[in-house]
């Protein structure tokens, strides 16, 4: 029996607003697309928090035994300043104000992420599109929706028809929005002439002479809105139903609900299964946001170099401090909450490696009944936890209990041949499967390796450009300096520089 038939998943639907229990569109597979970020500032810790979300969400399917493939986008064009229709496209503003190209300000933010996602542990998606490179096909839908009467074209930027849409369909159904009272709040717009109504929104958007990110189309030069690319990848990806749509929170309105009305409009059935929103880190009950200045970057966070942080944290302390809320609730940052996590942390990574150090009693094929029955409650327990809407707080409770119990086994309070072989091997595993690879809990040496490589891999690309610059100098001092400390770099053939370190 499949782990996922032994310990059925069920989540909060945003949806239905209630826990239904998961079933797959296809056995035995998961199909998920999470928002990513708009790659035009430095992620901060709330928006890592939304991506270690869903990180532990795709880790824990992938360990009952799911096939998951998980897209995850990065917004490189279309996000306009103030989430409407209007302003300008975040990141060609900052290429203007950096006086850079556009997609130097991308590589540069998404290799920021990048780096960020590694330090927090959380694994690449299967796939992550750009929505640059999804031009064609969001034109292609455009047309597809001005074709069937669902969106029109006014001076070369085309906008969806939400009021013709509602005729048929529900616009709200996700957040509940009325849009009676949508079209009577809606903020006065300078476009407002354009759209015929105030709650239409963007699908593609005529590029003013000035605006630098551009692409031909039928209707003139410019460039997509922003919901569309999600429609577009998601679909590409995933089908035009797939089981899961991820974000946070705040995508849910006006993102996410776009994102059904285009979709719903384009291929005539809703896109997605199941919604799942994952909450807000706050600062003193606010959201973290950039905008709001209450925002710091993990970096800060780790070097406990801002003027909120009375230290630095590592990055599982932090990963562990987010795991012990759930993912609907609000979480507040405080220093307390993060020296807490820091203790509590330390107790687990210990219990880590001393339980990997243990080996089951030889020969023991029956264990003291009573507490066989406590460990392998214990086992259950975290599934049971887990597969409730993927509750990290309650499974980490367990894992608490069960690193009592490894330090009973440590200090001899119990013996290993009171456990017999395989609820000992199963107990092990589960501790070992749940701190590392569904709570992607590392013990701290694991992560300094894990920064080491990225730190070697910095110089080297160094390296790589010193010599490209012909500053020989430069690139042998690199080289030597590192073999002083320890770091042997090899130069291959092509150009790659491989190393090694001795030990
Ligand atoms: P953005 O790059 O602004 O589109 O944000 C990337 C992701 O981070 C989105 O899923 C947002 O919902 C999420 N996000 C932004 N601020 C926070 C926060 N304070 N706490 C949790 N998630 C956030
Ligand atoms: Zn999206």
């Amino acid at each position: 029996m499949a782990l996922f038939d032994q310990y059925p998943v069920s989540l909060t639907n945003s949806l239905s607003g209630k826990k239904e229990v998961f079933t797959p569109l296809y056995p035995g597979k998961v199909g998920m697309y999470v928002c990513g970020p708009t790659v035009y500032s430095n992620v901060h810790l709330g928006n890592a928090r939304t991506f270690m979300t869903f990180d532990t969400v795709a880790r824990y399917f992938r360990y009952l035994g799911y096939k998951v493939r998980y897209v995850r986008n990065i917004t490189d064009v279309g996000h306009l300043e103030g989430d409407v229709d209007e302003g300008e496209d975040k990141i060609a503003k900052k290429a203007r104000l950096e006086q850079l190209e556009p997609m130097e300000i991308v590589k540069q933010y998404t290799e920021d992420f990048h780096t960020v996602m590694r330090q927090f542990n959380i694994l690449p998606p299967s796939i992550e599109p750009t929505a640059t490179g999804h031009i064609v096909e969001q034109i292609e839908i455009t047309q597809r929706l001005i074709d069937k009467g669902l969106a029109y074209e006014v001076n070369g930027s085309v906008y969806f028809d939400v009021k013709k849409y509602h005729q048929s369909h529900h616009y709200g159904i996700l957040s509940g929005r009325k849009i009676e009272e949508l079209m009577e709040s809606g903020r006065d717009l300078d476009s407002q002439d354009e759209k015929r109504e105030k709650i239409d929104f963007a699908l593609w958007k005529k590029a003013s002479p000035a605006h630098i990110m551009r692409w031909p189309s039928p209707w003139g030069e410019g460039f997509p809105g922003w919901h569309i690319e999600c429609t577009v990848m998601s679909t590409k990806y995933l089908g035009e139903t797939f089981d899961i749509h991820g974000g946070g929170l705040d995508l849910k309105f006006p993102h996410h609900e776009c994102e059904i009305a285009q979709a719903t409009g384009a291929n005539g059935k809703p896109p997605v299964k199941y919604w799942l929103h994952s909450n807000m880190l706050t600062v003193n009950g606010q959201k973290m946001s950039k905008s709001l200045g209450n925002s710091f970057l993990p970096s800060e966070l780790f070097s406990g170099n801002h003027k909120l942080l009375e230290k630095g944290y590592s990055p599982s302390t932090v990963r562990f401090f987010m795991l012990q809320s759930h993912y609907s609730s609000t979480l507040d940052f405080s220093n307390e909450a993060l020296n807490a996590a820091e203790k509590g942390f330390r107790k687990l990574a210990n219990a880590l490696k001393l339980v990997k150090g243990f080996s089951a009693a030889p020969g023991a094929t029956v264990g003291d009944a009573q507490l066989e029955k406590e460990l392998n409650r214990m086992v259950d327990e975290c599934f049971i936890n887990m597969s409730d809407d993927f509750n990290t707080a309650k499974t980490l409770a367990v894992l608490f209990e069960m690193s009592s119990r490894i330090n009973d086994i440590k200090s001899g309070n119990i013996q290993l041949s009171r456990i017999s072989n395989d609820t000992f091997e199963k107990f092990k595993s589960t501790y070992i499967g749940f701190m590392e690879d569904i709570l992607g809990l590392q013990e701290e040496s694991a992560q300094n390796d894990a920064l080491l490589k990225d730190v070697i891999n910095v110089l080297i690309d160094l390296r790589k450009k010193a010599k490209t610059d012909r500053n020989y100098s430069l690139s042998d001092r690199i080289r030597d300096d590192l073999k002083q400390a320890g770091v042997q770099l090899k130069d291959g053939k092509d150009g790659e520089i491989t190393y090694s370190i001795e030990s």
